[in-house]
Formats: structure tokens, C-alpha cells, sequence
């Protein structure tokens, strides 16, 4: 039996298919909506039609940005010989939040994890190999998760980018085994960035 109407049904569900929300939640944030006012439901539907309408990946960097260019690869006064390679926007975020690293970043946008069947070719992993040969770049360090899919990132990458005579580093294990970098405090990541290993 149907307890609510074909629309609220259809809210419900593609609420449900958001990551972190179970069916109850769906509901919750279904009946929230129908509850707001008309002019706060635009508003929230226009963020999300604009926001995927004009974000993109920064043709140099791969982070999300509204630009063609991200104002940190635009940026004159950042170092741009050394990148620091993260899985994804919101880490590169956290590590921006510390101020101290002048470098430009490489988002990967994922991990490799042959249990989940994401290899080298589903992750940005081609075109930092391109900025690579293309850019005189003197150091990559290597801030993947120190999650297993984000060793096997930094071992497959630095196996990748050592024979071309390339510095690369590893953030040092200050980070917890499995800890999402977003989680961790900005001096455990300054931490882990100073005292990083060259592989
Ligand atoms: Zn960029």
C-alpha cells in the first residue's frame, strides 16, 4: 500500500540516494522540504543546478572550481615545481586551511582500489603524468589517504614518476591509519607535511 503521494514518493527517493542517507533520513529531509517555505526551496534547488552548472575540474589542477583555471594554479606567488597530490577537493581544502603550503596541487578525484574495481585509468592519474612532462616540476609529494586504496595510490604513483628523476615524497604517518584527511586537525597535517619521506 502507498502511503504518500507519487511526488512525495519520488522526493523520498532520490533523497535516499545520497551518500550517508538511509530511508529514514530520506524521509525526514523530504517532509523538511515540503514544510519550507516556496521561496527557500528555489533557493536550494537553484544552488544545486548552478553549482553543477558551473562548476568544473581547473584544466592544470583537476580541482572543482568555477574558472577555467583555479585561483591557486593562477596564483604567481605559489611554487609551481612542487605539486602536492591529494584524492580529492576537500583534502586539497584542508591542507589550503593550514596556509603554509606553497605549492599547487594534483586532485586525483579517487584512489585506486582493486576491490572496488577502480584502477590507474579511472582516477586523474594521466594528467599529472602530463603536467609532469610537460612542466619542469621538482618535487611531487604524495598526500593520499593512508587508507590501503591510498598507500596503493602512492606506491603506483611514485613507481609511476621516479624513473623520470622526479623528487617524490610521502606525507609522514602523523596521519591515522584510515583517517580521512578532511578529519585531521591543521597541525597533524603541518606535522605530517614537514616531516614527509622522500620514496
Ligand atoms: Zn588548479
Amino acid at each position: 500500500m502507498e502511503y504518500y503521494s507519487s511526488h512525495i514518493n519520488k522526493l523520498i527517493e532520490e533523497f535516499s540516494r545520497l551518500p550517508g542517507i538511509g530511508a529514514k533520513s530520506a524521509q525526514r529531509l523530504a517532509f523538511h522540504v515540503l514544510n519550507m517555505p516556496m521561496d527557500q526551496v528555489q533557493s536550494l534547488s537553484n544552488a544545486i543546478l548552478n553549482a553543477k552548472a558551473n562548476v568544473q575540474y581547473c584544466k592544470s589542477c583537476y580541482t572543482l572550481t568555477d574558472q577555467e583555471i583555479c585561483p591557486i594554479c593562477k596564483n604567481p606567488r605559489r611554487d609551481h615545481h612542487v605539486i602536492m597530490v591529494v584524492e580529492n577537493t576537500r583534502d586539497l581544502a584542508a591542507y589550503e586551511k593550514t596556509g603554509k603550503f606553497e605549492g599547487v596541487y594534483h586532485v586525483l578525484h579517487g584512489a585506486i582500489s582493486p576491490m572496488l574495481g577502480i584502477g590507474p585509468d579511472d582516477i586523474k592519474l594521466k594528467e599529472l603524468m602530463q603536467r609532469i612532462t610537460e612542466q619542469d616540476i621538482q618535487e611531487v609529494i604524495i598526500a593520499t589517504n593512508s587508507s590501503l586504496e591510498g598507500e596503493t595510490t602512492a606506491m603506483y604513483i611514485s613507481k609511476l614518476i621516479k624513473p623520470a628523476g622526479i623528487k617524490v615524497s610521502r606525507i609522514a604517518s602523523g596521519v591515522p591509519v584510515g583517517g580521512d584527511l578532511e578529519y585531521i586537525d591543521e597541525v597533524t597535517l603541518l606535522r605530517a607535511l614537514e616531516g614527509r619521506v622522500e620514496l
